[in-house]
């Protein structure tokens, strides 16, 4: 096969049409409109379906993938945003009632024409699009976009083999998955009452998936091979990781460098400029991504500690997180003695890629996990909440690429706690070489007859066969 793939499938050669149904957040678009380029890279044509709302959203900031088309279905939210949409049992029942209909729709305006949609690939957090799928009979793919070993939390709750709440000294043991003591399950695990409607969701992903014909998961086979052999005697599970742009580990896809779909204005040009000028594997990046907000108190702890690390830092504090958190004159004082730069929305995979990086302080999301993995920056895990808990678990144990740092009884990791982690990760060499390792694998996974790459190719010729018998 040729070294470039991207576009392959464009105008007269689509082979089949896949619509795509990511939860209107930005964590979850990233890794589903990758994969989508993935398989447009092969031959599908692509329709991704956002919200109204979002649409409005990303208008306003970046759309430029040329090779995706975009409809909308509605959430019952077109003209406002829903507040903290994302936790609120009233959103999410409005997101599945009035989903599942202007869904229906949408699938029955794209099955007709050249290129019928012959299956829907759906965040594994919508699981009322399979009976959806199923109703309009298109196929349909779950995709789940955490680690696979929090997806066996959550199935095992599902299952009644773990009960809530969990008792004070209670280990998690599920197989492949290292054991989990109570704070290092997922939070909505560990503390049912703080979001019951979320922790809903997340449980009833379980709900019908032994009727998906595809479970794809956003993970790498090698990174989570134990636990991934032991689900895969439950369903056939496919890891399609990690779902990161092209430019980052294989290079096969020209131009793909970003994730294209945009909620936030990334400062672009003052963050590289500023890297630019710093030395080799010296900055500490700090980013709590798209949803984290920080008490006030830990955000004046992480200021303090990236101050006494002495190191340069460049830090992500999104527009409604800037106000009356940080410490007084504290951006002031850092531009003008040049030691940090703080900006509201950054590239973040450029600035992992940057020859100045040290470490990267982060919340541990799982799409900012495996960029880290993918661009071999080991990390200070600050995780706040979801799966970012059990994530920050993976990282400093089963892969052991990073610290976690631990909070005092008020839950704050203090500044010289902190200030330890930060000269802890930039300085052994044995995460770094464990990191390069991880990164390796996840280059090899989505290069040719890689363990992802087959899964992604054997997915596209199910399609193909089965649009080819429509
Ligand atoms: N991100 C970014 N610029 C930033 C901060 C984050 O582009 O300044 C991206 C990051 O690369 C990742 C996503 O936002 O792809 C955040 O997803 P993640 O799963 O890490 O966290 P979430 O936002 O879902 O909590």
């Amino acid at each position: 096969m040729e070294k470039s793939e991207r576009g392959k499938g464009k105008h007269n050669e689509y082979k089949a049409h896949c619509l795509l149904l990511p939860l209107p957040a930005q964590g979850h678009i990233n890794p589903i409109l990758q994969f989508s380029k993935r398989l447009e890279a092969k031959g599908v044509k692509i329709t991704i379906a956002i919200t109204n709302f979002m649409l409005k959203t990303l208008q306003d900031f970046s759309i430029s993938s040329p090779h995706v088309s975009i409809q909308t279905i509605s959430d019952g939210f077109d003209e406002e945003a829903y507040p903290d949409a994302l936790i609120s049992q009233v959103y999410l029942q409005n997101l599945r009632r009035v989903g599942s209909q202007t869904l229906a729709q949408l699938l029955r305006r794209l099955r007709v024409g050249r290129f019928p949609v012959s299956c829907v690939v759906y965040d594994s957090f919508l699981p009322w699009a399979l009976d959806v799928a199923k109703e309009e009979r298109v196929m349909g793919a779950c995709f789940f976009t955490q680690p696979c070993a929090v997806d066996a939390v959550y199935y095992y709750v599902h299952e009644g083999l773990i009960e809530l709440p969990l008792g004070e000294n209670q280990v998690i043991r599920i197989p492949g998955v290292p054991e989990l003591e109570p704070g290092d399950a997922p939070s909505f695990v560990f503390a049912p009452e703080s979001y019951p409607a979320v922790l809903e969701m997340l449980v009833n992903q379980f709900s019908n998936v032994e009727k998906a014909d595809w479970i794809l998961i956003n993970t790498i086979y090698e990174l989570e091979h134990k636990i991934i052999d032991w689900m895969g005697k439950l369903w056939a599970v496919r890891t399609v990781g990690p779902t990161i742009p092209s430019a980052y580990l294989d290079n096969r896809l020209p131009d793909d460098r970003e994730y294209d779909l945009s909620m936030f204005k990334p400062m672009t040009e003052i963050c590289m400029k500023w890297l630019d000028d710093q030395q080799d594997k010296s900055v500490i990046y700090v980013s709590f991504g798209s949803l984290v907000s920080l008490q006030g108190q830990q955000m004046e702890e992480l200021a303090w500690g990236l101050w006494k690390s002495n190191k340069p830092f460049l830090w992500i504090v999104r527009s409604t997180e800037e106000a009356n958190k940080l410490p007084e004159n504290f951006v002031g004082m850092a531009t003008e003695e040049g030691r940090g730069l703080v900006v509201t929305w950054c590239p973040q995979l450029q600035v992992l890629a940057h020859r100045s990086l040290g470490c990267f302080v982060t919340h541990c999301g799982w799409n900012s996990t495996l960029e880290a993995i993918s661009l071999g920056v080991p990390m200070v895990a600050v995780p706040q909440w979801s799966d970012q808990i059990t994530n920050a678990k993976l990282v400093m144990d089963a892969w052991k690429i990073g610290v976690r740092v631990k909070l005092d009884e008020k839950g704050v990791a203090k500044r010289e706690e902190m200030e330890e982690c930060i000269r802890r990760v930039m300085g052994e060499e044995e995460m770094r070489a464990n990191m390069n390792k991880w990164k390796q694998v996840c280059r090899e996974a989505m290069e040719e007859g890689g363990s992802s790459d087959r899964n992604i190719q054997d997915f596209v010729s199910c399609l193909v066969s089965k649009s080819m018998t429509n």
